[in-house]
């Protein structure tokens, strides 16, 4: 993979090749700023991927000890799969969003108050039996919490911060968590899951750390066109191709989001109410094959009609049912 190089600076894309849903590849990317190297993203834990960590620095002349500092886009398993391993080997500062960090510690309090907010959401939603094999895994979680959090303290990044003397820029949306940093100066945007070439990177149902739904479609919305109005050369992206048009792969998201709101809203239009049943008529087999992935869509959406006017909802015998307005 050729390395971008603008005004002293570079950055070496590691993209592998996965498996792993349906994203292509999993991306990171290593900025060298001329001083220092930065790891943006951890990538996931296999070999593979610490093959191409190594290959790609080795490939310039460098090797893990060289590594500076990591700053994370968000805290989701396929971005941070190598942080300890990098750790391991050198003790390096972790830079993330105050959203991550409980998220990345792994905090018990945390998780309790997320398995409960998904056991009330489940049940106002009327998919509670459904929905115990995803609450058995957010339990599991819960007990082995130890093996699954980060090794360091992590260093709180937010809107306003800056870093490298690049800007960083909330987009939340995807995760409570997402951001994005911007190089202003050679317009290069690092930005996580934000935005993807092909597949559409969903907005993800989560409480804020109160415990509060997070309207994460409208999130998402506003990051993307925030994201947009930037001038950009390169946006690195962490799935798939490095994107170098993204005016107008943000304008084709916007037009999915619009679409995805209507088709919804037809079908609470033509007489179905309960957020299952949406769910069902919308994404018919999947609803029972990526439960947890299609009810945050569905609820998503319901929240951004609702939060239009679109929608009005009522609760009768604890679960949600919606009207068109
Ligand atoms: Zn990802």
């Amino acid at each position: 993979m050729i390395s971008i190089k603008k005004k002293s600076r570079s950055v070496y894309p590691i993209i592998v090749p996965t498996s792993y849903g349906n994203v292509g590849t999993i991306n990171s990317y290593i900025l060298n700023d001329g001083d220092s190297l930065s790891l943006v993203d951890a990538g996931i834990h296999t070999e593979k991927y610490k093959d191409a960590l190594i290959t790609t620095l080795a490939a310039n002349g460098y090797q893990i000890s060289d590594l500076s500092r990591i700053l994370l886009t968000h805290h989701h398993e396929d971005h941070v799969g190598l942080v300890n391993w990098v750790l391991q080997k050198k003790d390096i500062p972790v830079y993330a969003h105050h959203e991550a960090i409980p998220r990345l510690m792994v905090e018990r309090e945390f998780l309790v108050m997320r398995k409960n907010f998904f056991t009330e959401l489940y049940i106002s939603m009327g998919c509670i039996e459904e929905a115990q094999p995803r609450l058995k895994k957010l339990q599991q979680t819960i007990e082995h919490k130890n093996e699954h959090a980060l090794q360091t303290i992590i260093r709180p990044l937010g809107e306003g911060d800056s870093i490298l003397g690049m800007k960083v820029l909330e987009t939340p949306g995807h995760s409570a968590d997402s951001i994005s940093f911007y190089d202003e100066e050679r317009q290069w945007l690092l930005a996580g899951d934000v935005v993807l070439k092909t597949t559409s990177s969903n907005a993800i149902v989560d409480p804020d750390l109160k415990g509060n739904r997070l309207h994460t479609v409208r999130q998402h919305k506003e990051s993307l066109i925030r994201l947009q109005q930037l001038d950009v050369e390169y946006l690195f992206a962490g799935h798939q191709e490095i994107i170098e048009d993204h005016q107008n792969v943000i304008s084709k998201k916007l037009d999915k989001i619009q679409h995805k709101a209507n088709r919804l809203y037809s079908v609470i239009k033509e007489g179905t109410y309960l957020p299952k049943e949406i769910a069902q008529n919308l994404y018919r087999h999947k609803y029972n094959t990526e439960f947890s992935l299609v009810m945050s869509e569905v609820i998503g959406y319901l929240d951004y009609l609702e939060e239009d006017g679109h929608l009005k909802k009522s609760l009768q015998n604890g679960v949600w049912h919606y009207n068109a307005q």
